[in-house]
């Protein structure tokens, strides 16, 4: 297409052109990708450079790949359980091949790469590959490889920064030998026993899916147990299904470093004094940074947080910088593809689409851990809750049952895996501020709450809705 020639004709000449645009995109991850579209729509002149691959984290090292090996987890589990139902299934001799999923999951985020690349021409959006870094508050500099043509300067009106996150390190002795969660996604051959060293998302899924497909999973997490900042239900049940799933959870372990043993394998000493062998993989999921260091800030003047170096953002996307905007994992505020592609596309709204005031919300933004069992958690938790407006003004619905699932297993009732809900209320309407859920299939339970919790939905409305049964999903409509 005219873009496509556009394109080459730029990469083609040895000469360092200036292009100007009206909006010019830093990051073809989730948010850059969203904005980017979004201003092309409205037909302003876009362009979007990107050094690694289209869809950024997301699609490449993140949410798509691990989804993937999320389900090719859950059907081990469910092969594990199938005996429950009459099923005559000798998992000993279950084949699983590492490399088979590896290699279509590889291929298939290399489809979304390609669907990526296509959306961007059939927008009309010129696409550098790219380092982009600021030479000066709306021109930039973009080192391509030589064979694209060399490094070239562009100019903009309107600069967004989208830029993303990556692994925080080890940085401990034995950094070398530890893989990240982007270290996961290359991994060719399953691990026989991992090391799975923090306490967010990423250990929780990255351990679950490791130890649901059979191999030995440590869980090294410093404080007593994993996703410390959540719900108190949530951790609690969390940590008695880990268990139960077999996992080796070892709270309480902060990692001091790692060392090679003469056969290869690794072992972890921690701080207390304790140190553990064997491993030939160890995984550290302790945070992620901004990818900000590329970027030359200074030269624009673009003003960062003390913390990591995350850009500073307003609610509307602006940073300190006239005509310069930052969103998504480079800020830090809430680290989720969805609220990435939110902020991008209210983002040129405001922009180019006559909007003035557009802007997105961060309160009640609903998200799913994909650990084993799923958890869904909207608002703070309940003790944050009672902390902001009171005790006495806070009442609070919870169940935990068994899910339908389990009722034909041949185990007592305590040996069930567990769901747990929990609706926190502020009185006297009892407006729903904050929803927790883990179990079966609470991943795909949590949209419609969402809503109901964005519209400001109070218990009474929640009663007066019937209930759909059987499902698990129906506890929240039923709560007594
Ligand atoms: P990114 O998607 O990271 O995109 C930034 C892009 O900018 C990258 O492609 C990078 O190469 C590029 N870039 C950086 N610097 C430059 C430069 N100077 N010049 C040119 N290009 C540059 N979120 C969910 O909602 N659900 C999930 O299930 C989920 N699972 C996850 C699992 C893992 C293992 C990880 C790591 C993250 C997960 N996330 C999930 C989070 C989600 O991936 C991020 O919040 C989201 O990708 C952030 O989007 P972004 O646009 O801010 O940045
Ligand atoms: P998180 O910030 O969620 O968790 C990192 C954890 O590591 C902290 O909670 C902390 O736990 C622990 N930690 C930090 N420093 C150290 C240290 N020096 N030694 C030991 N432990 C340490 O980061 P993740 O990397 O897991 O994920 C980043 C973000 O990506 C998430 O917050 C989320 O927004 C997004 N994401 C979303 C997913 C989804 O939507 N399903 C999936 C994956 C990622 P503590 O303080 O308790 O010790």
């Amino acid at each position: 297409g005219p873009l496509q020639n556009h394109t080459r004709s730029l990469s083609s000449s040895p000469l360092r052109m200036s292009e100007h645009f009206d909006f010019f995109v830093i990051g073809g991850g989730s948010g850059g990708i969203a904005a980017a579209r979004r201003a092309a729509g409205y037909g302003a002149k876009v362009g979007v450079a990107e050094y690694s691959r289209w869809g950024g984290t997301c699609v490449n090292v993140g949410c798509v790949p691990k989804k993937v090996m999320f389900n090719t987890a859950m059907i081990s589990e469910m092969m594990h359980e199938a005996h429950h139902f009459g099923y005559d299934i000798d998992t000993s001799r279950v084949k699983f091949d590492w490399k088979t999923i590896k290699h279509k999951r590889d291929a298939y985020v290399k489809k979304l790469n390609t669907i990526y690349d296509t959306n961007l021409e059939k927008s009309a959006i010129t696409k550098y590959i790219g380092k982009a870094s600021f030479t000066g508050p709306k021109s930039l500099r973009i080192e391509r490889a030589t064979d694209a043509g060399g490094p070239l300067e562009v100019t903009a009106s309107h600069v967004l920064v989208a830029t993303g996150g990556y692994p925080q390190p080890f940085g401990l002795p034995g950094e070398e030998y530890t893989i990240s969660s982007d270290g996961f996604f290359e991994l060719e051959d399953q691990p026989k026993k991992v090391a799975v060293i923090g306490a967010g998302y990423i250990a929780v899924e990255l351990a679950g899916i490791f130890n649901a497909l059979g191999s030995e999973t440590h869980l090294f997490t410093r404080g007593d147990t994993a996703l410390r900042r959540f719900d108190d239900m949530l951790k609690t049940v969390l940590t008695a299904e880990m268990k139960r799933a077999g996992m080796h959870l070892h709270p309480g372990s902060t990692p001091a470093g790692l060392k090679k043993e003469a056969d290869g394998s690794l072992t972890l000493s921690l701080q207390n004094g304790q140190s553990h062998g064997g491993f030939d993989t160890v995984l550290v999921a302790t945070g992620r940074m901004p990818c900000v260091d590329s970027l030359n800030l200074p030269a624009a003047g673009v003003k960062q947080a003390p913390k990591k170096g995350y850009i500073e953002a307003d609610e509307y996307q602006n940073t300190n910088v006239e005509g310069i905007y930052a969103l998504g994992d480079v800020c830090g505020k809430v680290e989720l593809t969805p609220m990435a592609i939110a902020a991008g596309r209210r983002l040129a709204d405001r922009l180019f689409g006559g909007m003035n005031d557009a802007k997105v919300s961060y309160d009640l933004v609903p998200t799913v851990i994909f650990s084993h069992p799923t958890i869904g958690t909207i608002g703070p938790t309940e003790e944050e809750c009672k902390k902001k407006y009171g005790e006495d003004n806070i009442k609070v619905y919870k169940a935990t049952f068994p899910n339908l699932y389990y009722g034909p297993w041949t185990v007592a009732p305590e040996e069930k895996p567990k769901t747990a809900m929990k609706l926190v209320c502020l009185l006297p309407e009892e407006k729903i501020i904050a929803l927790h859920v883990i179990g079966m299939g609470a991943d795909e339970m949590l949209q419609g709450f969402g809503i109901a919790l964005k519209m400001g939905a109070t218990k009474a409305d929640f009663d007066s809705c019937v209930a759909i049964h059987p499902t698990a999903s129906e506890e929240f409509v039923t709560m007594a």
